[in-house]
């Protein structure tokens, strides 16, 4: 009642100033909508995290595929672009104009589906450089088809909003190949603003090439497995790192699916699901390479069944903890870290 008395007082007083209240609630709702980007994030010195999809290919209203946002310098990545993500994102209050480039694991399309639109969305919120898209060899036919597959809608932006607001140049992402100099080796292939980023190999078999990537800024380390079975690979190049994301299969789960799906006649996707666990890692094996790679922190994404409540969470992580003693955390879409700077 209180608060329908101050209401309607408040409103009564706009009229009084000669605003018009719907007028005044219209904007004010639009200024709060146009200004919910989080800028700061760009230049506070920090290394910021983002699980924007923490979810594998399974449709799942709570979380979208793989994607990850790494902010740092004024540099903005994105490692990953599954289906939906960049609405994700945009939800997420990150700054698509600032989007500086767009790393690719590998080729699956719940890797790869929002290439389009995160070209289209960063352009549209005011982005004027070329995105750069970087990834395995196969990256150029990639982005070749996504190019063609977007031309008409480019060519219509433009004619329509004119070049100033949609710069030719910014139009067409640019596919940059990441290549190793030999299997087992890191590779350094960005440096910019104290951001580096190099990639290494992983397994995921048929998809060859796959990347894991690991990122490094201001003394702090992070390291994003990609898709992959356990290999020592992954655990020599997540050496040290503070934050350690890495997929996770559970593989007691999915072979209980497969095997119910079987038993009532759904060959199909017992098989689908079976095949799955040749080329995933299982939490308990992702809480041992994150023992023997000394990480401190072990976060899941490409989290598979998409577990959303809290007793298949718990049955999702059981006995990770009995091989890992560091920080285990179930990723979530939206889940930020922070990473102060070392030095
Ligand atoms: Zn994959
Ligand atoms: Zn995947």
């Amino acid at each position: 009642m209180k608060t329908l008395k101050f209401l309607i007082l408040f409103l009564f007083g706009l009229t009084l100033f000669g605003c018009n209240p719907k007028t005044f609630y219209i904007e004010r709702e639009i200024e709060k909508n146009l200004s919910r980007f989080n800028y700061e994030i760009l230049k506070d010195g920090k290394l910021h995290v983002i699980l924007v999809g923490s979810g594998g290919p399974m449709n799942n209203p709570e979380r979208l595929p793989a994607c990850t946002a790494i902010i740092a310098g004024g540099e903005f990545i994105l490692v990953d672009l599954g289906a939906g993500t960049i609405r994700n994102a945009d939800l997420q209050n990150l700054p698509l104009k600032n989007l500086s480039a767009v790393f690719i694991t590998h080729f699956h399309s719940d890797h790869i589906s929002d290439l389009g639109e995160a070209n289209f969305w960063s352009l549209a919120m005011g982005r004027n450089k070329t995105l750069e898209v970087f990834g395995p060899e196969g990256i150029k036919d990639v982005v070749d088809g996504y190019n063609m597959a977007y031309k008409f809608d480019t060519s219509y932006r433009i004619a329509h909003h004119g070049a100033d607001i949609f710069p030719p140049k910014a139009c067409v992402p640019l596919a940059k190949t990441v290549r190793l100099t030999d299997k087992d080796s890191a590779e350094l292939f960005f440096d910019r603003n104290g951001l580096k980023a190099y990639a290494f190999r992983v397994d995921h078999s048929p998809a060859t090439p796959a990347y894991g990537y690991r990122f490094e800024y201001k003394g702090n380390v992070v390291v994003i497995s990609g898709d992959t079975k356990k290999i020592d690979n992954l655990t020599k190049h997540a050496k040290n790192a503070d934050i350690f994301i890495c997929e996770g299969e559970r593989m007691d789960l999915v072979k209980r699916v497969s095997d119910y799906a079987k038993k009532t006649g759904r060959p199909r996707i017992a098989k689908m699901l079976f095949d799955t666990m040749g080329y995933h890692i299982d939490p308990v094996d992702a809480g041992k390479v994150a023992k023997e790679a000394h990480v401190k922190m072990l976060v899941f994404n490409h989290i598979v069944p998409p577990v959303t409540n809290f007793i298949a969470k718990r049955i999702f992580l059981d006995g990770v903890n009995d091989v890992y003693d560091g920080d285990i955390v179930m990723g979530e879409d939206g889940m930020e870290f922070i990473l102060e700077p070392k030095r």
